[in-house]
């Protein structure tokens, strides 16, 4: 009986492990790498529009005339269109991160596609386009996901490489988010904080970084690339 019972935890524990790590393609199938010929990267922010330390991150990717890939929650979209709209004018690539940003351990597949649709709903009101990318908040996903995706031809993303950029002083992100860079790699920053208790947003670390992860990729001779360049749509009739 005991034995039962511990078999039992622990295969609970693995389920949700294997749904938490980032690049296991369990329920569902992942993307954490891009092709790697030409080597591209591609930087991706999550959590936005989260004024200022968006518009602020805009400006130095212009400056730099680096593309970049945002995964924005619908709740801030539909706070901040203007930045959204500013995202998508200035060239880069804008992904699905849900509208409130939940976990999704034991959510049904409705309350899964509700906060996909309605968020794909805020960035085609506020920019014009629909998002084919979608990452769940902290990497988690659950049974019934991969239907709700597949069923809009939308593809989870999550990130091969991270700075840790919700936690880390500045030194520390843009060492973690550059000692295994290589072609083909998604890292993952934030350009909003969103936390299961609300904390006032404070990215400004993430944004001290940026240079020097900028500037060290540049010199591996690393590309920067959005997610719409760095995993292009499969042509219609294969499977990817
Ligand atoms: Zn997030």
């Amino acid at each position: 009986m005991v034995g039962a019972i511990v078999l039992v935890v622990a295969a609970g524990g693995v389920f949700l492990y294997g749904c938490s790590a980032p690049s296991w393609n369990f329920p569902v199938r992942v993307t954490v790498r891009g092709k790697s010929d030409g080597g591209g990267i591609a930087l991706t922010f999550d959590d936005g529009p989260a004024p200022p330390t968006t518009e602020a991150i805009l400006d130095l990717l212009r400056e730099r005339q680096v593309k970049a890939t945002f995964f924005l929650c619908g709740k801030n979209v539909e706070r901040y269109p203007e930045v959204a709209r500013r995202i998508h004018a200035e060239g880069h690539t804008i992904g699905n991160h849900t509208y409130s940003h939940p976990f999704l351990y034991f959510r049904s597949r409705r309350f899964m596609a509700e906060e996909i649709d309605r968020t794909q709903q805020a960035i085609e009101t506020a920019t014009g386009a629909r998002p084919r990318f979608f990452r769940p908040p902290y990497g988690v996903r659950w049974p019934g996901l991969g239907g709700v995706l597949r069923a809009r031809q939308m593809r989870l993303v999550n990130w091969s490489d991270t700075g840790y950029d919700w936690k880390l002083q500045t030194e520390q992100i843009i060492r973690a988010a550059t000692e295994h860079l290589r072609a083909g790699a998604i890292l993952l920053l934030h350009d909003g904080l969103e936390t299961p208790r609300p904390r006032p947003v404070d990215q400004s670390r993430t944004l001290r970084a940026l240079p020097a992860i900028l500037e060290h990729a540049q010199r591996a001779g690393l590309r920067f690339r959005t997610l719409d360049e760095l995993l292009p749509a499969a042509p219609t009739g294969t499977k990817d």
